[in-house]
């Protein structure tokens, strides 16, 4: 009897036959399938040879593509114009590869100094590790950005809506000023999302996304996202598979999913954030509402120039009276509105900068950065506008 053993038939019964009856197959699955496979097999050498040499399309390991983070990375290009993308597996692994592409020892970054508190430590502590020095300037100010380029300055970077004080910078300027110093210009695009803007089209070299956030939406996913030209993915391409930071294949597929609502999600995160900052705006227990869509705001023209009409996301900041302990009773009085160290998921949710994402800051370059102790900084979701306003004026009341 020539049979094989049941253990061994129950390893390769229907392998790779299976796999190409299905690629074969007339019909197409309507959603993509997540390619749970670390690993592809090839019939022989010369396809092996075929797949590295660029002559044939297939994957070979799924440190460098996989068939479903390559899925998501065509829409998230095809969402802002862009060649490619790259994904990863969390927000910080995707800005750290886009600096390290960019630096070497002796190099020098330029940085706005408000930003996500994690990109600050990195770029405060961490890459002067690596012989990097950063400078921190006021992106608001030409004059100072310029005296702070070098010779050897490689990159600019900022966030498109600044974490958390919501200051919305003029891109095409500052993107001006990078690349007359051949300077490349890395932006954080998290809280606005194509959605809102777009800065490849505004004279960015390469974007950057927590995909965490918005573009994930749902609060079920870690990662993160590069959108640039063709020559900027294949060498970030490199360091991606070099310091093995690309996206499961499960959280590509749901980020994949969430993408398709983006748009329709923005639209409402964008319009409910509006209502409840005027609402905010207006109350004798609030000191200062940080929103760039309100008329008050100093950047209300700049995002007339540069953002999707009516839209400026869904966060907000605003500084409650009496400090902490105002901050810490509206936290303790809300009830669906959770107090949650993240954003950008269905749910409103609130969160206390001086406490979580900019624990890193000294007091004194907190203070320096505008960030107070009665901060709280707002994730507006996407129930109706009335109801978050109506716990909202609840739980002040009891400040
Ligand atoms: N950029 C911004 C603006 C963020 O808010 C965050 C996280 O909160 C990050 C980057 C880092 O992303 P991740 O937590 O996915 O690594």
């Amino acid at each position: 009897m020539n049979e094989k053993h049941m253990r061994t038939r129950l390893v390769h019964a229907g392998e790779n036959e299976l796999a190409k009856k299905i690629a074969s197959s007339v019909s197409v699955p309507k959603v993509l399938p997540i390619y749970m496979s670390s690993v592809f097999s090839f019939d022989d050498v010369p396809s092996l040879d075929a797949v590295y040499a660029g002559d044939a399309s297939g994957y070979v390991y799924s440190r460098m593509t996989n068939p479903s983070t390559d899925a998501v990375e065509e829409i998230l290009a095809a969402a802002e114009g862009a060649d490619g993308a790259l994904v990863f597996a969390s927000g910080m692994a995707a800005i750290v590869t886009s600096i390290i592409a960019n630096v070497k020892s002796g190099d020098h970054v330029v940085s706005s100094p408000v930003l996500y508190g994690g990109v600050y430590d990195y770029f405060k502590h961490e890459l002067p590790r690596f012989g990097v020095e950063v400078t921190f300037v006021d992106f608001e100010d030409m004059d100072a950005l310029k005296a702070a380029i070098r010779p050897n300055t490689k990159v600019v970077y900022t966030e498109t809506i600044s974490n958390p004080l919501m200051e919305v910078l003029n891109l095409p300027e500052i993107a001006k000023v990078a690349h007359a110093h051949g300077c490349k210009f890395i932006v954080d695009n998290t809280f606005a999302t194509p959605a809102v803007a777009q800065p490849l089209k505004m004279g960015a070299d390469i974007v950057v996304y927590s995909t965490t956030k918005y573009l994930g939406g749902h609060s079920d996913l870690i990662g993160g996202a590069i959108l640039s030209n063709a020559e900027n993915i294949n060498e970030m391409h490199r360091y991606f598979t070099l310091y093995g930071a690309i996206m499961g294949p499960f959280e590509a597929w749901l980020l994949a999913r969430s993408l398709r609502t983006l748009d329709l999600r923005m639209k409402q995160h964008s319009e409910n954030a509006l209502k409840v900052a005027q609402f905010l705006e207006k109350h004798p227990k609030v000191e200062r509402v940080y929103y760039p869509g309100l008329d008050s705001s100093p950047y209300k023209a700049l995002t007339k120039e540069m953002f999707v009409e009516g839209r400026c996301g869904g966060m907000l900041s605003a500084d409650i009276v009496n400090g902490e302990a105002g901050a810490s009773t509206l936290i303790k009085e809300c009830s669906t509105i959770k107090f949650v160290p993240s954003l950008a998921g269905v749910s409103t949710t609130i969160s206390y900068p001086a406490k979580t994402s900019h624990r890193a800051y000294s007091p004194e370059d907190m203070k320096a950065a505008g960030i107070s102790m009665g901060q709280l900084r707002f994730s507006i979701g996407l129930e109706e506008a009335d109801d978050i306003i109506a716990e909202l004026e609840k739980a002040l009341e009891k400040v």
